[in-house]
């Protein structure tokens, strides 16, 4: 046994990419080495179809490289000889096969990031790091471009990506003559519109569903196994990725704001977990959606192009590049000293604000909401509500399928609660219902009235809004973007704006009960 295998490489759940140099070529003495381990199911409680997802993509991919002639152990979470954690698995196997050299590729989470090196740092025999291949950018990339510049605005470093990677560009120009086309994409989904319902692909994750819940693994959310319609493998995820660009794509941009009560993801491409898992490589994304408006300039409008584009290579990029940026100060943030604690119908739906239990009800039944319901409901309302951004991560970090820490933080601690006091966004996203009628069917039957402020059933999100602003007016009223939020609340009659913040003050100290 000893000394049939000379190196040992290790692959991460997240790291699937089938099309990553290591596989272009065959080598009888390397061992690639995947495992289900407690360490990575235990840390927060993820929902039960991201775990199932997760296992099952990864022992695809372990079977892929199998059928490919490389080496691969798939360590299953119910191996009586699965120690549960990288570190003592990868000891066994060096021990094991007298393993002179380990590998791995760069992970993209600062935790598992530090525990590697640290790893490495005490082997006695060599070890190398890979790039993963995945990215448009390196992890420094970010750093360096806006390094000597004011600010790390995220229009910036698109414009720039653009250029560097010739996407979308006429020359120096950007096709469509400009870089933004947001105004022309925040319609609401007319009531005669019905968009093309979702693809759901068909899988069997029924074994993987009875490893982690025979594990008496803690998971939230619903599942049917033998129905399991998320992307697996790098076939079903171009599946995805070519109904997208098909149906989707031409009214992406317009209705990238909308949100339904009917619908769950409007025009949205869910590709999020085929390129999180790296399945799915952005370049094959946006190499898709360019080919199809190519093809169909008459029926794919460029703002729907640039709309989707600017998602890939301007915001997916931009957070990875400021997460490597800001780790590791970046997750214990809380510019607001916000403290309270998530309500708990954030686990259940139950609440009788509409939008919220519409939101939160269609994540735990799929294990995903899209990037308005995101931040413009369950967002927003934690953060007019001042809750705690721990708890806040630790919620979205849990529940969607495609959470990963390095897109999950930066998106929750960063753009939607503000904790980084401005470092992904010049200004809290913050709405009251106005905002969320003009998007939305979500106030037409709700409990609250979406038109008034402090009657008892007002919509506390009119409220909040107006609390949240004059509580943290110190940190925000010199900001430029918010001079007209001031004004409007300074000209408000002095008892209009008591009755306002009494209401908020109750709903504050009831919040479970809204
Ligand atoms: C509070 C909050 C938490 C979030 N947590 C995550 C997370 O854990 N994982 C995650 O992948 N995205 C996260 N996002 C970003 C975004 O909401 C999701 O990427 C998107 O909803 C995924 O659905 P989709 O694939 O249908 O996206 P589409 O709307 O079809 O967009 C296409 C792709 O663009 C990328 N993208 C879009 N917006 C962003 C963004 N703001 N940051 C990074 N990439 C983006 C994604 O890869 C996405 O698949 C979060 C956003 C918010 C506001
Ligand atoms: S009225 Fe308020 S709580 Fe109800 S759906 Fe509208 S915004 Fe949400």
């Amino acid at each position: 046994m000893k000394n049939k295998y000379k190196t040992l490489r290790l692959i991460l759940g997240d790291q699937l990419n089938l099309q990553h140099s290591w596989y272009q070529h065959q080598d009888a003495s390397v061992l690639y080495l995947m495992m289900e381990v407690r360490s990575e199911t235990d840390y927060v409680w993820h929902h039960i179809q991201k775990a199932c997802a997760f296992f099952a993509a990864m022992e695809n991919f372990s079977e892929a490289l199998n059928a490919n002639g490389n080496n691969t152990l798939y360590l299953k979470l119910d191996d009586p000889s699965n120690k549960q954690s990288f570190e003592a698995n990868c000891d066994t196997l060096i021990k094991k096969y007298g393993i002179e050299k380990f590998e791995y590729q760069l992970p993209d989470e600062y935790r598992l990031d530090e525990n590697l090196k640290a790893y490495c740092s005490q082997l006695s025999i060599s070890s190398q790091a890979y790039d993963t291949e995945h990215f448009y950018t390196e992890r420094e990339e970010l750093g360096t471009f806006f390094s000597g510049k004011k600010g790390l605005l995220m229009e910036n470093f698109y414009r720039e990506m653009r250029k560097k990677h010739q996407v979308l560009m006429a020359g120096k120009e950007p096709v469509g003559g400009k870089w933004n086309f947001d105004e022309e994409n925040r319609s609401k989904l007319p009531k005669s519109h019905k968009p093309h319902a979702p693809l759901l692909l068909h899988n069997n994750v029924r074994a993987q569903y009875e490893r982690i819940t025979k594990a008496e693994i803690k998971t939230i959310g619903t599942i049917n196994p033998d129905h399991f319609y998320w992307p697996l493998n790098h076939k079903q995820a171009v599946e995805l990725l070519n109904y997208f660009t098909e149906y989707c794509l031409p009214l992406f941009g317009t209705f990238q704001d909308a949100m339904h009560t009917d619908e769950w993801s409007i025009y949205h491409s869910r590709l999020s977990f085929a390129m999180n898992s790296k399945m799915l490589c952005p370049k094959e994304v946006v190499g898709a959606a360019i080919a199809a408006w190519e093809q169909n300039k008459k029926g794919i409008a460029i703002n729907q192009l640039e709309g989707f584009l600017r998602q890939i290579i301007g915001w997916r990029e931009y957070m990875r590049g400021i997460y490597w940026l800001k780790m590791p100060e970046f997750e214990t943030m809380n510019c607001f000293d916000h403290q309270r604690k998530l309500p708990d119908w954030y686990w259940t739906g139950k609440t009788k604000m509409n939008c919220l239990k519409h939101s939160i009800g269609q994540s735990l039944e799929h294990a995903y909401a899209h990037h308005i319901q995101r931040l413009m409901i369950t967002g927003n309302f934690a953060l007019l509500a001042g809750i705690n951004p721990d708890d806040v991560d630790f919620w979205y970090l849990g529940i969607y399928i495609d959470a990963i820490q390095w897109v999950e933080v930066t998106n929750t601690r960063g753009m939607s609660q503000y904790a980084d006091g401005g470092i992904t966004g010049s200004k809290p996203y913050t709405g009251s219902a106005n905002y969320i009628h003009k998007q939305s069917n979500y106030c037409e039957n709700c409990h609250y009235d979406r038109t008034k402020k402090t009657e008892d059933n007002a919509c506390p999100f009119n409220s909040l809004y107006w609390d949240f602003h004059d509580r943290h007016r110190e940190k925000l009223s010199l900001n430029f973007r918010l001079s007209m939020v001031y004004r409007l609340w300074d000209k408000m009659a002095a008892s209009d704006r008591e009755a306002i913040l009494l209401r908020a003050n109750y709903c504050l100290e009831h919040l479970e009960e809204l």
